[in-house]
């Protein structure tokens, strides 16, 4: 059977870019997918997407701009420079090719015409090259394509080498493209639920296109398949959102962190991301920590992973765990220097059964139900209520302990996991955008924990105060644990032991139990990242807010050991609420 002319593709991408209108859009595409053979709409809707592979299957075709520059001048034997400069001169990949095709000297003698097959072969044959000669594979196969294209076909390729298409074309269109195509109009839910549940578009193509809508029956949640997740709406009070849930619902901690969608089986477990990207071999410690947590089950689990301070015990900035991300050759060290905890709050699947059509009640207890907490992985905190005072001071305490807000979850019986699509089954509630603290301050020492990991035998965090000049008293106020050289952990012991004591100072004030406790000496210089309320803390209790003191939170010691103050030199705790009223009204504004 003859294979469908890839200029045929391009003509229709070339229309497609330039129409601005969604329902033209579709209009071209249902077009193009009826003159497909049906053997071929897979391979279509891929180049269409310029994609060789659904996204989580993290096939890539690993084609550098040098290397694309190199085949689009052995394709067409103009000078080098002209290339470059066409490159220079802001084309994408795209244009410099076509604009290079255009410019040839000559046409060659023998071409053989591109087909949809040849053209997709071959990126399937590129993507698998890989070890020594693989460069010049690659090259050779570019060359190849790009010297038996128009020009035309050859800005399509070349963009489909760079992996950006640039069509406008968002996936919705093309669900409703196919719908048109294979069904009706009225039938594109379930098409598109077809692609929330197998995230891969070609394979509903394929299906449509062979058994017409009936095939889409095929499409079942598969361990190993990742769904697309399900996202959360946005209300501006916890009111608002109480009496939106039918008056009582499921508050859950919102961490600040990456989205892992976990598919774990007897003998495979793989990660994903909310893009659907597979991180797997990124997170070698979340695969080790999640086989005893889910032993012997088969099961689809969400939450999210957050980076820790192993000393602090403090959750970082979701930014560390990113740097964690593309660093796939060194992952040895950064698995050690960015620990992280995952903090499960779905099960959309257990031991053959897929409950994403299931209420939140029974997917949280089906979660429960199958998983054994450890250090590192835990179920997701949450509070059941109906009553908005309880809700609020459940998302202080959040905020106090560093999340980021909470998400409130419905409890009514279509609470179904909808995969895909942002809904009021989950609405969000976030604090105020923050703002960093308006200077440093000069925080005295007053206790220590044991460090873990490289810290141990030494202190691995130090509770710090601020001076309450009004009652002469100490007022802790953040647990530092970031910031010191290997020079001043070093020096730590020296420095403190001298002051060790064996229970609290009588001057200061804690709720926390530090490992060691020292009199108020020391002074060192910190920054933080914001104050926040606190229900651990005691520096200026109850004056913010009643039961709360106030944090500072990712603090980190500046190098400077404050020789010059003495613990009443510290700043205070006045000063404290002071930063706090500053830090609230930029963040007002
Ligand atoms: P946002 O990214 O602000 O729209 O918030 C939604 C994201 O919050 C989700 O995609 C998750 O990554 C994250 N998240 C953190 N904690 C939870 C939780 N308990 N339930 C659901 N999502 C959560």
């Amino acid at each position: 059977m003859t294979s469908m002319e890839y200029l045929k593709l391009a003509e229709a991408f070339e229309i497609i870019e330039v129409t601005r209108k969604r329902l033209e859009m579709t209009d071209m595409l249902a077009e193009l997918f009826q003159q497909t053979p049906v053997n071929e709409i897979e391979m279509v809707i891929r180049l269409t997407q310029g994609k060789i592979a659904p996204d989580f299957e993290g096939i890539e075709l690993g084609i550098s701009d040098t290397l694309a520059q190199e085949a689009i001048y052995q394709a067409t034997r103009i000078p080098k420079i002209t290339i470059k400069r066409l490159w220079i001169s802001g084309g994408d990949t795209g244009t410099v090719a076509y604009e290079a095709m255009e410019q040839k000297k000559q046409t060659p003698l023998f071409t053989d015409k591109l087909d949809v097959k040849n053209v997709y072969d071959t990126l399937i044959d590129i993507s698998k090259a890989s070890g020594t000669g693989s460069q010049k594979f690659k090259l050779k196969m570019l060359a190849f394509l790009l010297h038996n294209s128009t020009s035309l076909e050859a800005k399509y390729l070349a963009r489909t080498f760079s992996g950006k298409m640039r069509l406008g074309l968002a996936n919705m269109t093309i669900i409703d493209a196919l719908a048109v195509t294979y069904a009706t109009k009225e039938d594109r839910d379930k098409v598109e639920w077809a692609y929330n549940t197998c995230s891969d578009l070609a394979r509903v193509g394929k299906l449509l296109a062979e058994k017409g809508l009936e095939g889409l029956d095929d499409i079942s949640l598969e361990v190993g398949v990742p769904l697309r997740a399900m996202l959360c709406e946005r209300l501006p009070s916890i009111p608002e959102i109480i009496e939106k849930l039918n008056d009582k619902c499921a508050f859950e901690y919102k961490y600040d962190g990456l989205r892992i969608q976990a598919h774990i089986s007897d003998d495979k477990i793989e990660l994903f991301t909310r893009q659907l990207e597979n991180v797997t071999s990124q997170f070698p410690d979340i695969v080790k920590m999640l086989a005893p947590a889910f032993h012997g089950k088969e099961c689809v689990i969400e939450g999210e992973c957050v980076p820790v301070d192993i000393n602090t015990g403090e959750m970082l900035p979701f930014q560390v765990v990113s740097r964690r991300r593309g660093r796939k050759h060194e992952l040895g060290s950064a698995v050690d220097e960015f620990p992280v905890m995952l903090f499960l709050f779905d099960c959309l699947y257990l031991d053959g059964q897929d409950y994403t059509q299931t209420p939140y009640t029974n997917r949280r207890k089906m979660l429960e139900s199958c998983i054994f907490e450890s250090e590192r992985v835990k179920l997701a905190e949450v509070l059941i209520t109906d009553d908005s005072e309880k809700a609020d001071e459940y998302f202080q305490n959040v905020i106090g302990k560093g999340g980021e807000g909470i998400i409130a979850k419905s409890l009514a019986d279509d609470s179904f996991y909808r995969a895909g699509s942002r809904g009021w089954n989950w609405i969000k509630f976030k604090r105020d955008y923050k703002t960093e603290m308006a200077d440093t301050v000069d925080l005295v020492i007053v206790g220590a924990f044991s460090g873990k990991g490289k810290r141990a035998g030494n202190y691995g965090a130090l509770l710090m105060a601020t001076y309450n000049a009004d009652e002469g008293v100490f007022e802790t106020v953040t647990k530092l644990g970031s910031g010191f050289d290997d020079e001043m952990l070093a020096a730590l012991p020296e420095l403190l032991d001298e002051h060790k004591i064996d229970k609290p100072h009588k001057l200061v004030n804690s709720k926390m139990k530090a490992d060691y406790w020292f009199e108020p000496a020391i002074v060192l210089e910190v920054r933080g990242a914001e104050i926040t309320l606190s229900p651990i803390h005691t520096c200026a209790i109850n004056l913010a807010k009643e039961n709360y003191g106030l944090a500072i939170r990712f603090p980190r010691y500046m190098g400077i050991l404050r020789q010059d103050k003495g613990p009443e030199d510290a700043t205070t705790t006045d000063e404290m609420l002071a930063l706090y009223d500053i830090q609230s009204n930029r963040g007002g504004e």
